[in-house]
């Protein structure tokens, strides 16, 4: 899938900001500085759609990417930044909660883990998430550029079994850096979007 468009439609801290919930949609979740801005601007070809390590632990928002008019991205805000005050911390939970819960064109969420470590317990918890809501199956691992090939494929197959992952789920290596593994995620995400 070429990406003729990325629109950033929305910057939301609550439900009755979002879009209307009218267009298939893929979200990203991961922990704060995996790599999901850096990721999202090379999906889109844009320099600047996402904001690459602002400032972590500000106010969480939800934003929403329009891509060639057709589907969304929703850019989830990301978790585990240690010096983040709890009041954040319980706010996020929630608004992932009720996302996650009555989102109806919510599709599937790419969770992204740095390819370099064992995924983190928030990152398992963040997984058995995605099963509970049937929203599992597609994983990012981030910073390739950082793993020879030899360590990226032992590395895929830990993050598959630390997540609990099923043989048919996927696990996609990319850099932003490198430039390399967007293509074949952006095809897995054509898949999911087409079949609705
Ligand atoms: P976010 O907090 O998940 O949005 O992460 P960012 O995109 O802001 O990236 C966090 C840090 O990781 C930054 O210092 C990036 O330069 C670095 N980074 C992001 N993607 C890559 C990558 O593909 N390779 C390498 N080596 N570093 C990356």
């Amino acid at each position: 899938m070429k990406i003729k468009s990325a629109e950033i439609v929305a910057v939301t801290a609550r439900p009755d900001q979002y879009p209307p919930d009218n267009m298939n949609e893929v979200a990203f979740a991961g922990r704060s500085n995996v790599g999901k801005s850096s990721l999202l601007n090379l999906i889109t070809n844009r320099k600047k759609l996402a904001k690459v390590s602002g400032s972590p632990g500000k106010t969480r928002t939800i934003n929403f990417y329009e891509i060639n008019g057709k589907f969304r991205i929703a850019d989830l805000p990301g978790y585990g930044y240690a010096k983040v005050a709890k009041s954040v911390t319980e706010n996020w939970g929630a608004m992932m909660d009720e996302y996650f819960q009555n989102r109806q064109s919510l599709l599937k969420v790419v969770l992204l883990v740095d390819i370099r470590h064992e995924p983190s317990a928030q990152d398992v918890q963040m997984y058995d998430y995605m099963k509970h809501y049937e929203l599992d199956g597609l994983v990012a691992a981030t910073k390739a550029d950082k793993l020879s090939r030899n360590q990226i494929n032992k590395s895929t197959a830990m993050i598959k079994k630390t997540l609990g992952m099923g043989k048919e789920d996927k696990v996609i290596p990319v850099s932003a850096l490198k430039r390399t593994g967007q293509d074949e995620l952006m095809s897995e995400i054509a898949k999911i979007v087409e079949q609705g």
